[in-house]
């Protein structure tokens, strides 16, 4: 087995803009030979991929505990599993997902003319991806780009850079390497490399860096996909009785890598007479994810560190800052994690409820009624996610016509995920553009029309040839 040693972030060895230059080259070349189209070529690159993930899932779980203390069960499950799944997936249905489309015409003497989508490959393409799930950020874009045909350079991260290192010494090992590459680098060597003509630029992250990405690709009409965050709210019903289960669900997604997961829920909106009641199932549900003698910090089964010491920073600065009550957590490990928190008393317009919080604190917001719940959702840009909790068909269809959001998720947390063929993406703030499954192989293939016109169709065209006279109109 593969031996991970952790490297720290100086110690990245980030490649040069000659580097990069370099790669694209190649990588234009190897798309201009027309190598990676066939059907064949993509499939055996599948199989390559599934076996990487799976010879090196250690590897992988070492790399990611390395750098963001990512339990190996969580790194097996959410990363490495399914992607395994995602890309045997690709390799079978490959062949219908690349069938061209027929497009059936309404005039029966069009129906002569063929008219077919036929699927080509956009061309050299970019992915960006963050830090916080860096393998599955990565890899399932890539997923539908070699399904789809495309050369593809990969930009993970550079803060996590033990991940970075083994994965670029795996991916030409395993992968065609004039076709896949990866460039290890921060915002300068990100800022060259987005300053090339890609034919699609994937980006994951933050809404900041969305806007930077999005401006470098207009500036040669690439097409891009913003796969950003946003505050994704928990909504508990009134009518919801089992308030264990429902705080059970709810802390399960919010401490995930400690809250630094894009579908985390941000905050929750609570009918005020269930506040108390709620606290009390969330502390009943902590306890038991971390029970006597155990703790999220120093015990046994440690929460995911915060990214780097700034992030680690903003969040104290938040709770320093917050007009909320902690009522349970708080408790901060230096530069390193800080405990599942809990607050009430959280006003609207407070620090905790400006920006994404992408950290392990829940703040409630005690909420009159739904009404007053959708008020609040819909003063904040649109979500990535809405978790609704309720007993109640009729709220789940009040929520889709009176909010916004990339996905309306209702009575659990993070389980869009595993809805692999659900298209998955945001809408305003948290992105555009959808992908998973059958869906990331569309967003990186052009669906390219094409009809054949038979000369003996030239009886039906005499009006449109000049000179443009009455009897032609007649006849
Ligand atoms: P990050 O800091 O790792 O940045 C993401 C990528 O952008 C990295 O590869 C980084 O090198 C690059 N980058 C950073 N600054 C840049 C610049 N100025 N110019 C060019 N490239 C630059 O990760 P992050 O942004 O902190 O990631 C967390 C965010 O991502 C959260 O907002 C989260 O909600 C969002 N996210 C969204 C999804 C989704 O699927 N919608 C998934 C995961 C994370």
């Amino acid at each position: 087995p593969l031996k991970v040693m952790p490297v720290p972030a100086a110690s990245l060895k980030l490649n040069t803009n000659e580097e990069i230059d370099e790669v694209y080259s190649r990588l234009t070349a190897t798309f201009q030979s027309g190598a990676t189209r066939s059907l064949a070529y993509r499939r055996k690159q599948l199989l390559q991929l599934a076996r990487m993930l799976q010879d090196n899932h250690v590897a992988f779980e070492d790399a990611l505990l390395a750098d963001l203390n990512k339990p190996r069960l969580e790194t097996t499950v959410s990363e490495v599993a399914h992607l395994i799944t995602s890309t045997l997936n690709a390799a079978e249905n490959l062949e219908s997902w690349a069938a061209p489309d027929p497009c059936p015409t309404q005039e029966v003497w069009r129906s002569s003319w063929g008219a077919t989508l036929y699927k080509e490959p956009k061309g050299v393409v970019l992915i960006i991806s963050p830090w916080n799930y860096p393998l599955v950020l990565t890899v399932n874009p890539l997923i539908g780009a070699i399904a789809a045909g495309c050369p593809t350079v990969l930009k993970p991260s550079e803060l996590v850079p033990t991940f970075c290192e083994l994965f670029s010494r795996l991916i030409p090992k395993y992968l065609d390497p004039n076709a896949y590459a990866v460039i290890k680098g921060g915002v300068p060597e990100t800022t060259h490399a987005l300053a090339l003509r890609w034919d699609h630029i994937f980006y994951t992250g933050n809404s900041r860096v969305g806007r930077i990405v999005a401006t470098a690709a207009g500036k040669n009409l690439t097409p891009v996909t913003l796969e950003l965050g946003g505050k994704s709210a928990a909504v508990v019903a009134d009518d919801c009785d089992d308030l264990d289960l429902v705080a059970k669900r709810i802390l399960y997604g919010k401490i995930q890598n400690s809250g630094q997961l894009c579908v985390a829920p941000d905050y929750a909106l609570v009918p005020r007479a269930k506040v108390a009641a709620f606290v009390d199932s969330l502390k009943k549900a902590h306890d038991e994810f971390w029970p006597e003698g155990d703790h999220p910090l120093t015990g046994s089964q440690p929460i995911s560190n915060i990214i780097h010491p700034t992030h680690h920073a903003h969040l104290v600065d938040l709770l320093n800052r917050t007009k909320g009550m902690i009522v349970f957590g708080g408790e901060i490990h230096k530069d390193k994690s800080i405990a599942p928190t809990i607050l009430t008393d959280v006003p609207v317009d407070d620090v905790l409820m400006d920006e994404e919080i992408f950290g392990p604190f829940l703040p409630i917001l005690a909420v009159d009624d739904i009404d007053d719940a959708i008020r609040v959702i819909n003063s904040k840009p649109i979500p990535l996610v809405i978790y609704l909790f309720t007993t109640q068909d009729d709220l789940k269809h009040k929520f889709l016509l009176e909010t916004r959001s990339g996905q309306l998720v209702v009575n659990d947390t993070i389980m869009q995920l595993c809805a692999h063929e659900m298209p998955f993406g945001g809408q305003g703030e948290s992105g555009y553009g959808m992908w998973f499954g059958k869906t990331t192989f569309d967003v990186f293939t052009h669906r390219r029309g094409c009809i054949t016109v038979p000369f003996s169709d030239e009886p039906f065209f005499q009006g449109r040839y000049r000179p443009y006279t009455e009897d032609k109109y007649k006849a």
